[in-house]
């Protein structure tokens, strides 16, 4: 295990992260091409799973050069090129897209030309597993349901081309009933520090046991959420009016909310996502050295509060 000091680095609260080194040097072991480290996240991570609106796959590479190094990240900021670079990195899986929207230039003049010049210039290929790596078993969902210790999982919403234990969100019970103050600092504990924290719509000492999540912004399901008779949800980025309407409407009942860190609650699933592809590589014969990245790129640095 090693932590990388780069710009702001992660501090995990609870579980460690990890980086995962494989036996990149092993003599007469081949690095996998790009295309060889495509072939194995499309197994892991099919695009068939990603919405329609999702950019996912290779972003920029060449599927016959050597990715012997590769970083995973939640996003391609700069912080994290200069990590990856530094670093000799050869491929970059990012959960979040460079390119979302389609764009007319790639000019460096701005940051996204600019990463696409360095990752270029750098020989080092970018590809992004974003709603796909949500969707499938062992995705950010489930990887949140797990460090929750949900029993019984399920998604919130099954995926309309897959297998029943795919699709969006997660919901799943606590072994024994908690107050939600008491769960609220679970959550707390196993997601990286970040400077917002993590925030709670609901009483403190009310008992909850079913809990549904989402990792990254997920007040598009409040439906799913209900239908699940969930008493908790746990997701980030709850804007005031959905959040709002969804307390007034409980009237003061469940679902409570939980609103954390787009980030951090995606984070967590970069470990098992490096782990994962590791393996595979590995079975197929393959020598990488595969580590998670060490920045931390929650856009926020600090935040007041009244203090409780
Ligand atoms: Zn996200």
């Amino acid at each position: 295990m090693e932590q990388h000091e780069h710009g702001r680095g992660v501090a995990p609260s609870g579980t460690a992260w990890a980086s995962r080194k494989g036996d990149g040097a092993a003599q007469g072991v081949p690095a996998p091409t790009v295309g060889d480290v495509l072939r194995a996240i499309e197994e892991l991570w099919p695009e068939s799973l990603a919405e329609g609106w999702d950019a996912v796959g290779l972003v920029a590479g060449r599927s016959g050069n050597r990715a012997a190094k590769i970083l995973f990240t939640v996003d391609p900021t700069a912080a994290v090129l200069d990590e990856a670079l530094g670093w000799g990195a050869t491929m970059i899986v990012s959960h979040h897209p460079l390119l979302l929207k389609p764009v007319s230039s790639v000019a460096a003049s701005g940051f996204k030309g600019e990463a696409v010049h360095r990752l270029i210039e750098a020989g080092c290929a970018l590809v992004t597993v974003h709603t796909n790596g949500d969707s499938a078993v062992g995705g950010v969902s489930d990887v949140l349901a797990d460090a929750l210790g949900l029993r019984d999982v399920k998604p919130l919403v099954p995926a309309a081309d897959g297998l029943p234990e795919e699709g969006i969100g997660r919901v799943g019970d606590l072994e024994e009933p908690v107050a939600l103050g008491a769960f609220a600092e679970v959550v707390f504990s196993i997601l990286p520090a970040v400077a917002g924290g993590v925030r709670v719509a609901g009483d403190k000492d009310a008992l909850v046991r079913r809990i549904a999540v989402c990792g990254g912004a997920g007040d598009s399901l409040f439906e799913h959420v209900r239908a699940s008779h969930a008493d908790v949800y746990v997701t980030a980025d709850l804007r005031h009016h959905p959040a709002s309407e969804v307390r007034e409407a409980a009237a003061g009942g469940t679902p409570y909310l939980v609103d954390v860190s787009h980030f951090g609650s995606e984070w967590l699933w970069l470990t098992p996502a490096a782990d994962a592809l590791g393996t595979m590589l590995s079975d197929q014969g393959f020598a990488t050295d595969i580590r998670v990245s060490g920045v931390n790129t929650d856009p926020w640095d600090f935040v007041l509060t009244p203090g409780h």
